[in-house]
């Protein structure tokens, strides 16, 4: 049995509590480690050492930050294989996706901010002859960084790599739900010789040790990335102590397809936007609007599709979907699946949990589930659900997908499909949304802005987006004539 410990001050140390809970492999339904859930005191002494930390980390020069945080990403490279495996017992998903999506964004999130460190810059504003202002973009000091279960390792470090360029020290606390890649990179700190008390990873229960992070008067910014509800709670305990906060919140993602469009390319990647990672990717489309001339044609292809995707053992090479992240997820997703057929909705292939035979006969499977029938603002259509499950719905015009499309609460990413250019240019300008891809999905360049709008989050992540939010500007006024 593993046991899983915290990393505060270089070391690696138990719950000062004593208290763990279980961590569960989905995809066998079983405990297979233990994760500290640790109280308000031990988020204390990570703060303590990050700000004892703090001076010389934030006054070291960019290119030191940039060699540590390149000897943190060759670390995950040379262990691609084994913390892929580790986030695909921990999470359920798919090895072959853990391998070519998870770890090795995890190595560019921390190579792209290395790199960030060195390029980053701050502006003046000159009055020739009389004076000029300047503006110092300062590390915050000590930062909180919460990050979920969908993408483990790939969020974690999306938001430690730009705290850290920005020379910040940090505490943070994955999902306790999928705590084990964060716990490996603290032993591949260790092992590299990161500086101690610059990064802390404390693990533990949202109300627990995720509150203590958010409520510490010495952490001065939150980068959270979780449920709106969440989000909403931790923006109402972070305002009244004018905390810095990016909140990057939950999705219902339109996923347009005009008849236009490229067929099989759209085809293909429907697919994939609608149940990669089990349907539990923040950026999948879960409802799909589809013009009604290909209607048809496009329901029984992507039904075809749909059907012929292996669900089985994440550790097996041909395992399209794996199990969802845990037993309560799962009964959430089936309720969701219950509701939709008392709003009417059609079940077209899927709606049900699937039990496999052998060493995952007691995982939590769902078979991709495939929805029609239902109206635009149904409740099924209009909450996030986050499992593999995606409704289908026709539309006539342009007009009306948009005003589907932006119907719900919700605004973090739409796709459009369509080959009429100025369709698309018109199109994203409406779209209710902090991301619009058009005839693609999920293609990331981590240069961009990167967040959502209306009740899917406030600030931006990504590029110097991020780094701006790790640091305080100051301008400095100097005269120097009449
Ligand atoms: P969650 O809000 O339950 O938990 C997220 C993190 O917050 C976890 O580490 C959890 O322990 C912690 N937490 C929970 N309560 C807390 C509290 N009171 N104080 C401080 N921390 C607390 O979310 P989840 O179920 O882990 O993740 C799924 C959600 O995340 C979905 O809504 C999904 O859309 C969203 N998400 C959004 C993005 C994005 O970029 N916008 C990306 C991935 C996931």
């Amino acid at each position: 049995m593993i046991r899983i410990s915290n990393y505060i001050d270089g070391r690696h140390a138990e719950p000062s509590d004593g208290a763990y809970i279980d961590d569960i492999d989905p995809s066998i339904g079983e405990k297979y480690a233990e994760v500290p859930d640790s109280p308000p005191e031990d988020i204390d002494a990570a703060v303590s050492a990050a700000r004892d930390a703090f001076p010389d980390w934030s006054t070291a020069s960019p290119e030191f930050r940039h060699d540590q945080l390149i000897r943190l990403s060759i670390a995950i490279e040379d262990n691609l294989d084994r913390l892929a495996r580790a986030e695909c017992v921990d999470n359920g998903k798919p090895l072959s996706l853990a391998c070519s999506v998870d770890i090795p964004r995890a190595v560019s999130n921390f190579k792209f901010y290395a790199t960030a460190a060195m390029q980053f810059a701050s502006e003046s504003h000159s009055n020739s002859g009389s004076s000029i202002n300047y503006t110092l973009r300062q590390p915050i000091g000590v930062v909180g960084c919460i990050s979920p279960w969908n993408l483990p390792l790939y969020l974690f470090t999306w938001k430690i790599a730009p705290a850290l360029a920005a020379g910040n020290c940090v505490v943070a606390k994955p999902s306790e739900i999928t705590p084990m890649t964060a716990f490996l990179l603290s032993e591949l700190c260790s092992e590299a010789g990161f500086p101690e008390g610059v990064l802390n990873i404390v693990h533990g229960t949202g109300p627990k040790t995720g509150a203590a992070i958010v409520k510490h008067p010495d952490i001065g910014a939150i980068s959270f990335t979780g449920g709106t509800k969440t989000g909403e709670w931790i923006a109402s305990e972070a305002a009244p102590n004018f905390k810095k906060l990016s909140l990057e919140l939950g999705g219902k993602n339109p996923n347009i397809i005009f008849a236009d469009c490229d067929y099989e390319e759209m085809l293909e990647t429907t697919v994939r936007s609608s149940f990669a990672n089990q349907g539990q990717i923040c950026l999948c489309g879960s409802r799909v609007f589809v013009e009604q001339p290909i209607y048809e044609r496009f329901r029984d292809d992507f039904v075809r599709k749909i059907k012929a995707l292996v669900v089985g053992d994440p550790l097996e090479s041909g395992t399209n979907v794996g199990a969802v992240v845990s037993k309560p997820h799962m009964e959430k997703v089936l309720s969701y699946i219950d509701l939709a057929k008392e709003e009417g909705g059609s079940i077209l292939t899927g709606g049900e949990r699937v039990t496999l035979d052998g060493r995952c006969e007691n995982g939590y499977f769902l078979r991709p589930t495939v929805i029609e029938g239902l109206a635009h603002d149904c409740r099924t259509n209009l909450e996030e659900i986050f499992g593999p499950v995606v409704t289908i719905m026709p539309f006539e015009d342009e007009e009306e997908v948009i005003g589907y499309a932006n119907t719900v609460r919700y605004g973090l990413s739409s796709t459009v499909w369509t080959s009429d250019l100025s369709r698309a240019h018109r199109v994203a300008e409406r779209l209710e949304a902090g991301i619009v891809w058009v005839n693609c999905w999920l293609l990331r360049d981590l240069r961009t802005p990167f967040g959502g709008v209306k009740d899917s989050g406030m600030g931006r992540e990504g590029g110097f987006e991020a780094l701006r939010f790790f640091t305080e500007e100051k301008n400095v006024c100097i005269k120097y004539g009449d």
